[in-house]
């Protein structure tokens, strides 16, 4: 332990310790003070000295340092190149070098220090390292190196395309990923002006929107087609921004990013070309259908607006749903919109309904739960049942008829005969009477009326036993008129013919067809007894059929009456039989065509359409 050689290594750490001491005073705020912590070793690598900069590095104390060794600073893997380091120093040069010290409590602290020799009397007594914590400067370098690594691993595979472009419009940098989006490698679009690439049809709003970019300074984002190199389109959208300098404010080239959208694009379109044949679907189905939510009509279709006899679909939408239901309704309607609300899809119900102009109509709803505007909504369909109803009135109506034409036939078999043996017996009976006269002319009158009852209910027995021949409507409705122009006379009634056509052939029974007239006309002369006129129009309907307008200018009908008007024995007249109407009716039926009835106080019209033997021209 006292060899020479141990002799010289504490001599030179006297002089080391002596050299401090005296310039202790010289350097001590220097020292104390630095941010970098400071350590002086002998030239063993004993320590001498450390700052507080040191001892917070390193955890420990002066006190506790100066009993440590330099490679108890270090984790083993780093003593080497300590080692190295501080040799070098010793032999006289300044080092400096990167590496880890563990500090106290074993955690591992990043330093840079240097190295350097402390010289007394021209020979080196030991080293001083300055070393600086370089923990955050590492880690903020090696955050630049992972950003800088995303950046290039982002750019290079890309499913995005990014071009970059100079003022003019020419391409100076283009991602790899052009290569597999638009087939171009980038010498082929390199120089080449980006408009160039831009569907013809696009190209004018994409340089506005370019322009517009660079002038305001601002990111712009738009959707176009881009030209691949196999000569297709597709559709990219674009985020076009402006490079600004941070100096002079001058756009310096412009970068955009393309997204390929056309599967979007066509997923869209799809999706909107559903839409609308659902939509289509919706407008113009048979029904109507509104969707609702609480009272509020959200939507109505084409239909809906037509059976509710709106103008416009707009009419309706500033309606409350609870003004299109009969108060009778309201109930049973509240309690239905519950069950929907709740979930449950309700079944066709028949309701009352009211159209704008006040008029009541029926029809069956029905309602599902569904979701309108992301919102759960009622869908109700509403089927109009009017027409149906009309025809269930008909069929009722034409039930009606066979019975009483079933009956008719019996009666009026039953009472002709024994009519003509009264007759011949009254016949008889008058020439011994003479005096009784007035009283057999009554008689008489009342057997002609029964009579006149029997023959019509006979038509009515009949009404298949048709006579069918091509026939002259015109002249067959002159026949008519002049047949009734006297007792038409007698009332003060004008019958005028609107008509200048001079032939419309039909085929028809004549006689059947003449008694459909014959009933029209007497009951437009009986319905004016004070006199009036009756006007008669015939004219093509289409282009095979015909038709006729008889007016009057009669008392006309309540809607009670006309309402029941072809029931059988349905009269207001005391004279009258109540079956002019309803055989008229079977009659024009049994012809294919069709009658109908309007009246009001000012008269009555009637209108009969008929098929025509030709086609007639429109
Ligand atoms: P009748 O003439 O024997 O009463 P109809 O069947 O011909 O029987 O007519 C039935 C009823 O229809 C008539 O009683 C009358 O009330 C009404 N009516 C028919 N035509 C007219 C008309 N042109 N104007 C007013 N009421 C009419
Ligand atoms: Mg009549």
């Amino acid at each position: 332990m006292n060899g020479p050689v141990e002799a010289i290594k504490s001599e030179k750490r006297m002089l080391l310790i002596n050299y401090l001491n005296e310039n202790k005073s010289r350097y001590e705020t220097l020292f104390t003070f630095n941010q970098d912590g400071i350590f002086t070793m002998d030239i063993e690598g004993h320590l001498v000295q450390g700052n507080p900069a040191f001892e917070k590095i390193s955890g420990y104390a002066e006190e506790e340092a100066t009993q440590l060794k330099l490679q108890f600073l270090f984790p083993i893997d780093q003593v080497n190149k300590v080692f190295h380091h501080f040799h070098q120093a010793v032999l006289g040069q300044f080092q400096n070098f990167d590496c880890k010290m563990a500090n106290k409590i074993g955690g591992l602290v990043d330093l840079n220090i240097t190295n350097i020799p402390i010289c007394v009397n021209d020979q080196i007594v030991g080293v001083c390292a300055v070393a600086r914590d370089i923990t955050e400067l590492k880690r903020k370098k090696e955050e630049v190196r992972k950003i800088e690594e995303m950046q290039r691993v982002l750019t290079d595979n890309l499913l995005d395309l990014i071009i970059s472009t100079n003022l003019q419009g020419e391409i100076i940098y283009v991602s790899p990923s052009c290569e597999y989006i638009l087939g171009y490698s980038s010498d082929e679009v390199i120089k080449q002006n980006f408009l160039s690439f831009v569907h013809p049809d696009d190209a004018e709003r994409t340089f506005i929107i370019r322009k517009e970019a660079l002038s305001h300074h601002e990111d712009r984002r738009d959707c176009y087609r881009i030209r691949k190199k196999n000569g297709t389109f597709i559709w990219m959208e674009s985020l076009c921004k402006p490079i600004i300098a941070s100096d002079t404010l001058h756009v310096l080239e412009v970068v955009s990013v393309f997204r390929d959208i056309s599967e979007r694009t066509r997923v869209e379109e799809e999706a909107k070309k559903r839409e609308e044949t659902y939509r289509d679907i919706v407008e113009y189905s048979p029904d109507a259908v509104i969707i609702a939510r609480e009272n509020e009509i959200l939507f109505i279709n084409e239909t809906g607006t037509r059976v509710f006899g709106a103008a416009t679909k707009q009419d309706l939408l500033t309606k409350e749903l609870s003004e299109l239901i009969h108060l009778d309704y309201h109930e049973i309607a509240k309690k239905r919109i519950r069950l929907v609300t709740n979930g449950e899809a309700t079944e066709f119900y028949e309701y009352k309904l009211i159209r704008l102009d006040g008029t009541t109509f029926f029809a069956e709803v029905k309602g599902i739960p569904t979701i309108f505007q992301n919102k759960p909504a009622r869908h109700i369909i509403i089927r109009d049942i009017t027409e149906r109803k009309k025809t269930q009135e008909l069929l009722l109506n034409s039930e009606k008829l066979s019975v009483a034409g079933q009956l008719a036939a019996g009666i009026a078999h039953e009472v002709r005969n024994p009519l003509t043996a009264i007759k011949g017996f009254l016949q008889l009976m008058e020439a011994q009477a003479e005096s009784d006269k007035p009283y057999f002319e009554i008689i008489q009158s009342e057997m002609d009326r029964i009579e006149l009852i029997l023959s019509e209910l006979l038509v009515l027995a009949k009404p298949q036993e048709l006579k069918i021949e091509t026939v002259d409507l015109v002249s067959l409705i002159d026949s008519v008129k002049t047949l009734l122009d006297t007792q038409a006379n007698m009332n003060g009634v004008h019958i005028e013919r609107l008509y200048n056509a001079k032939n419309f052939t039909i085929k028809c029974d004549k006689n059947q067809l003449k008694q459909v007239f014959i009933n029209i006309l007497k009951n437009a002369i009986e319905a004016m007894p004070k006199g009036g006129i009756v006007t008669i129009e015939l004219k093509k309907h289409s282009f095979n059929k015909v038709k006729l307008l008889i007016k009057d200018t009669g008392n006309g009908m309540p809607v009670h009456i006309l309402r029941r008007l072809g029931e059988p024995f349905f009269t207001t007249k005391e004279e009258g039989t109540g079956l002019g109407i309803m055989i008229s009716k079977q009659i024009v039926e049994n012809h294919d065509g069709t009658i109908h009835f309007w009246s009001d106080q000012k008269g009555t019209m009637i209108e009969v359409i008929l098929p025509t033997a030709q086609y007639v021209e429109v």
